[in-house]
């Protein structure tokens, strides 16, 4: 299987290349250049996850180097469970937060640190920036791996106590800075520092454009979409809580492949760029804004690209794709009575598409819960008046020691850590 440009078709790169390479040389995504069909049958008696991912992987590791090594990259990635909650006949909760670092992000953070680990024998510095949830991910899924080292930016301030907590955590190879600035100053940096050819050769890209962490967010899609078909001989709705709009496309793309997944909804938050676009066919990306459903703040979506090569028309994709915008005080709403009609916490991204499948009256679907309600404590117990029990993973993640560095918003600062 070979990989494209979502600019320029015509140049290609195996696996691999794409995967170290991030973004494309013209500054396009990585796209399959065509898709496999995988059979639903084929996977009806396949129950243990691990193996069912490696099926729906193989087609595209085919041919590359990384195959022989698929299903220990799999084996060593997919390590926690992938529970599907049943809250009543109609709603189901795919709950994607039980990694080490409690956010769906574990998935493709671990995965791609499995890829890449062997693929490289020359020292390479992964260098983020985060609003949240990626910096420790990634920072968890790289620790002591040798040849690796990563530089995690986030804004100073704006992210939760425990989020800070969970990125601050670590020592030997990962070093994390509070940048006195906002994400999109983090994010500058980042760019600035890839720019640059002095570091270029050093860097590699861990951000969610990374192909190595789209591919295996296709698997619980797919698996949950198989299992839930057999169960009830129907096809599910997924909805998705979006912002870069990654975890859409794997969803979109899992459903190309044959996989028995009937409508897709996308929930965002106040960032309301695709829901506005599907409205007035005007798109129109825009500085992020800030809301307590914080590692959904994206303005300019980088996915959408990938979602416009799949449905190249407007009306193509404005009939494959619906999204609903959730402001905060709708979030906060929804918390609070999701907690009453079902005394189930969901953190407040879930939150936007628990309130999405009431707005749109949507049965027989499955609501993605994308982060643990422990991490987002300092907003969720004043709404509901209860603690929030930590779960296991986080309590080994908080208990140990924080190392808080700062750092100015500017290039010199950060090239000293490069
Ligand atoms: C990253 C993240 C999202 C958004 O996922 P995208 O792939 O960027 O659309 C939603 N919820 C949580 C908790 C996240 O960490």
């Amino acid at each position: 299987m070979q990989f494209i440009s979502t600019r320029n078709q015509c140049s290609s790169f195996c696996l691999s290349d794409a995967i170290q390479t991030g973004l494309s040389p013209d500054g396009g995504l990585f796209i399959p250049e065509s898709f496999p069909t995988i059979h639903r049958d084929t996977l009806y008696d396949v129950n243990d996850f691990i193996m069912f991912a490696y099926r729906i992987l193989q087609p595209f590791f085919q041919g590359d180097r990384l195959e022989p090594h698929l299903m220990q990259i799999c084996q060593s990635t997919f390590t926690f469970p992938v529970p599907l909650i049943s809250l009543s006949e109609e709603s189901h909760v795919l709950e994607l937060f039980h990694g080490p670092t409690a956010s769906f992000k574990d998935f493709g953070a671990r995965f791609l640190a499995n890829c890449m680990q062997r693929m490289t024998k020359t020292p390479k510095t992964i260098l983020v920036a985060t609003s949240g949830d990626t910096g420790s991910a990634v920072g968890c899924a790289f620790y002591r791996r040798p040849h690796y080292k990563v530089v995690i930016l986030y804004p100073d301030g704006k992210i939760s106590k425990r989020q800070e907590q969970q990125m601050t955590c670590w020592d030997s190879n990962i070093f994390s800075f509070a940048v006195k600035g906002s994400f999109d100053d983090c994010q500058r940096m980042v760019k600035a520092a890839f720019a640059k050819s002095a570091y270029q050769s050093k860097l590699s890209s861990a951000n969610s454009i990374n192909i190595g962490r789209l591919l295996p967010q296709m698997t619980y899609f797919a698996y949950q979409a198989v299992q839930y078909y057999k169960q009830y001989q129907r096809e599910p709705t997924f909805i998705i809580p979006s912002g870069n709009l990654g975890h859409a496309t794997a969803a979109y793309w899992a459903r190309t492949i044959g996989m028995p997944i009937g409508k897709i909804i996308l929930s965002t938050n106040a960032n309301r760029v695709l829901p506005d676009y599907l409205e007035t066919r005007v798109y129109r990306p825009r500085e992020s804004i800030i809301t307590i459903a914080n590692a959904m703040d994206v303005g300019q979506p980088s996915n959408f690209e990938r979602l416009q090569a799949l449905y190249p028309s407007f009306d193509e994709l404005s009939q494959n794709i619906t999204a609903i915008a959730v402001d905060d005080a709708k979030i906060k709403n929804t918390i609070a009575e999701v907690y009453k009609r079902h005394q189930y916490i969901c953190c407040p991204h879930t939150a936007t598409a628990f309130y999405a499948q009431q707005y749109l009256c949507e049965k027989n679907s499955i609501l993605v819960a994308t982060a643990s309600p422990a991490k987002f404590e300092t907003c969720i117990e004043p709404i509901l008046n209860c603690s929030i029990p930590v779960t296991n993973a986080l309590k080994c993640l908080l208990e140990r020691p924080m190392l808080k560095r700062q750092m100015d918003a500017s290039l010199d600062q950060l090239g000293r850590w490069l």
